[in-house]
């Protein structure tokens, strides 16, 4: 189990509004993870960046047009104390980076929250050139060697701080791939002490997991090869390895791919949804052509939310009136929501009126008022066109006679940031604020400045229904939709993300259906089955009213919803899963690997050189089928030998294995046993595959040539396969 603690590294952290140095879902993830942590007593620390400036806020001109201004954060403002780092004799611990030649200086900030000390990084200061001091200045910069100095930073700056401060973690997590370099800086100090390159490369690896976001390859850092060189070179000897080793620990497509370093680096690699642990499989396969997709060792942990974050104050007090005392830290019990069932319909219903309340007066929103409260939906995120915010907008006429109903009126509010270079998002916010003062939409359609946190709590907390309609797969998990549940707003979205887990037919609703693959079709089906569920579901149910005016069926749905999704979509289960499936097994994978002067980090590095060397002569010279048996009908069962040349590699030091698949679905196995040595280094394996359906034919069936150790992570380490 990690008792030193785990390092917990991201490019941004979403605690609060008053320290505004996130962007998004990313760094609201990381904000919510490591308060959990810090619920849970769990030793973590958190490293980062503190961008003087922030992400910008935004203001959105009379034409509609996104303007971004970058005030400097004001630290007195933030909730949480920020403090400089310093020595016993209260001197600023400065770290120095090397970057493209130069030394570039960077302090640190502390956080504190109970068992968790989240440190962020800052090139402001005096010892620096006038342009370093700025590298920090804001997130994601769209000039790539701000960029690759940020991740520098980041990465490499912040193993050293942790260094300087005597911290010595026993687990590395990457929060997506930003913080890569981290290993190279872990090598580079294990190399000064003397440990080869290979052994100091497992070494790291054992105890370092990476968390991947992105399920689409162009959302993935890449710097040139070029970058790298000028950058990073002077790594590569202090490393102790040659450039082109260091190169192919990230070298992808004839350039430096920042997720490719973190899984080449890492033990394990997890998804954020089952959906996306599946969707990253089929990415990392086409690196990895020869492993079927289904045997790429990437898992997923889904994503959670901070309950005590998220929560609306009025809710907070029901559920502290009706549920078991301890509940905001029992948060992953189901039993415990199982009391929500017996919270009285008005109640409920009369808290969500007050939040939504609390939502127009802060927001300012202008509702129509027709007596009651118009039914609002909330669109708000990050505007990525993948996002698709405009596809409810798909059939203008249809929609504003949905919305302009003066018997069931219908609000619409959107909120959220295009990144500064992403033209085409902006044009989303512009084309949105066009249609808002158009006639037929005025007072109902409805967008608010500057998306923040506490804008988004407001809104997850005051609407009556979530959208999300993002193209499937490109929402690795989504958590807004798992704020507004925990709230009793109700879903309504892609079946993509968490929402493929959560929705169970009873809590909200789902936008599913897949077409060919062509972006207009499925544009047209998503929008069509989003206006069928509008008019036929989800507006009925809404003005359906009892004789106390609440809505009985709705609020049974609010229910239903907060029973089944809050026990699961919050991130003390979260990380909870995290410590058991990925923290305490690096832990204890990491000091094995170190224990003894490194002794099994390096017989592992010597017996992977060793594999790797004699790789080539590997060879599945022939495969037969002895006997076909159909079983039970329909079940096939077949008895495969092969003969396979290994040249001088140890006959246990390989699995053999006949691979039959489907295409995509099924994939069957079955273990190949030696039974006879035919010359040196070529033998005779022979195994039986049972219970194969009929339709799956011995064309559809290799034989697979592994090489494995009882030291390693997962059976496909090493990335390697002979097939025949
Ligand atoms: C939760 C949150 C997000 C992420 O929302 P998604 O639904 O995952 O896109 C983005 N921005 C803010 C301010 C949030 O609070």
């Amino acid at each position: 189990m990690p008792n030193r603690g785990v390092a917990y590294f991201s490019a941004e952290f979403g605690l609060d509004e008053s320290l505004p140095i996130y962007s998004g879902g990313l760094g609201i993830l990381a904000g919510d993870h490591i308060k959990a942590a810090a619920d849970l007593n769990i030793p973590l620390t958190g490293v980062g960046i503190f961008y003087k400036r922030g992400y910008f806020q935004q203001h959105i001109s009379e034409s509609g047009w996104q303007q971004q201004l970058y005030p400097e954060v004001d630290l007195a403002a933030s909730i949480y104390p920020v403090q400089l780092v310093k020595d016993t004799e209260e001197r600023p611990i400065i770290i120095a980076v090397e970057i493209a030649g130069r030394q570039v200086y960077a302090s640190a900030w502390r956080v504190e929250l109970g068992s968790v000390t989240l440190y962020l990084l800052s090139t402001d200061v005096e010892a620096n050139s006038d342009a370093d001091r700025h590298l920090t200045d804001t997130l994601y910069p769209s000039n790539q060697d701000v960029r690759i100095s940020q991740e520098m930073i980041l990465g490499i700056g912040g193993v050293k701080l942790l260094a300087a401060l005597g911290i010595q973690p026993d687990v590395w997590h990457m929060n997506e791939g930003h913080s890569a370099f981290l290993a190279f800086e872990r090598i580079r100090m294990l190399s000064a002490e003397g440990v080869p390159f290979e052994t100091a490369l497992e070494a790291a690896k054992a105890n370092a997991v990476f968390t991947t976001h992105t399920p689409v390859p162009a959302g993935h850092d890449v710097f040139s090869i070029e970058m790298i060189d000028r950058y990073i070179g002077h790594y590569y000897w202090q490393m102790g390895a040659s450039r082109e080793r260091v190169l192919s620990l990230g070298e992808l497509e004839g350039a430096f791919n920042m997720t490719r370093l973190a899984v080449r680096t890492s033990s394990k690699v997890n998804g954020v949804s089952k959906l996306h642990g599946e969707v990253t499989r089929e990415l990392f396969h086409r690196w990895m052509p020869h492993i079927p997709i289904q045997d790429i060792p990437v898992d997923s942990v889904t994503n959670g939310v901070h309950a005590g974050t998220w929560l609306a104050e009025g809710i907070k007090q029901l559920y502290d009136t009706h549920l078991a005392s301890g509940w905001a830290v029992r948060t992953q019990e189901t039993q415990v929501w199982d009391a929500v069932r017996d919270i009285p319909a008005d109640e409920l219903w009369e808290m969500h009126q007050r939040a939504k309340s609390e939502m127009v007066r802060a927001l300012g929103l202008n509702l129509p008022s027709l007596g009651e409260a118009p039914l609002v939906i909330g669109f708000a995120r990050r505007f990525a066109t993948y996002k698709r915010a405009l596809l409810i907008f798909s059939d203008l006429e249809r929609l504003a006679r949905i919305l302009g109903d003066p018997q069931r009126p219908v609000c619409l509010v959107f909120a959220g940031k295009a990144h500064p270079a992403d033209e085409p998002g902006k044009d989303m916010i512009r084309r949105i604020v066009e249609l808002s003062r158009e006639e037929r939409f005025k007072g109902r359609v409805h967008i608010v400045e500057n998306y923040t946190m506490n804008k988004a709590k407001k809104l997850v907390q005051g609407v009556d229904v979530w959208l999300n309609t993002p193209v499937k797969p490109m929402e690795a998990s989504g958590t807004s939709g798992q704020k507004a549940a925990m709230n009793g707003v109700l879903n309504c979205s892609v079946l993509d993300g968490w929402w493929v887990e959560g929705y169970n037919r009873r809590n909200g609703w789902a936008i599913d259906g897949v077409t060919n693959g062509d972006p207009g079709c499925q544009a047209q089906q998503d929008s069509e089955t989003l206006y069928r569920l509008l008019e036929e579901e989800i507006i009925p149910l809404y003005y359906q009213r009892d004789e106390r005016e609440i809505p009985a069926e709705w609020v049974d749905m609010m229910k239903e919803s907060i029973c089944s999704l809050t026990p699961v979509y919050n991130t003390h289960r979260m990380v909870s899963d995290y410590w058991h499936q990925v923290y305490a097994p690096a832990a204890a994978r990491g000091s094995r690997f170190a224990a003894d002067n490194f002794e099994i980090a390096s017989r592992v590095s010597a017996y992977k050189q060793f594999i790797r060397a004699n790789w080539p002569s590997v060879q599945v010279r022939s495969v037969e089928i002895l006997g076909e048996h159909s079983g039970r009908i329909g079940l096939n069962k077949s008895t495969f030998r092969a003969e396979i040349a290994l040249g001088t590699i140890w006959h246990k030091d390989v699995h053999v294995e006949a691979v039959g698949s489907d295409g995509r679905l099924g994939i069957w196995k079955a273990k190949l046993e030696p039974v006879q040595q035919l010359a040196a280094g070529t033998y005779v394996y022979e195994g039986v595959m049972a219970d194969v359906p009929i339709d799956i034919r011995e064309a559809n069936v290799n034989v697979r040539v592994t090489p494995i150790s009882p030291d390693f992570a997962n059976e496909f380490e090493m990335e390697l396969a002979v097939w025949g």
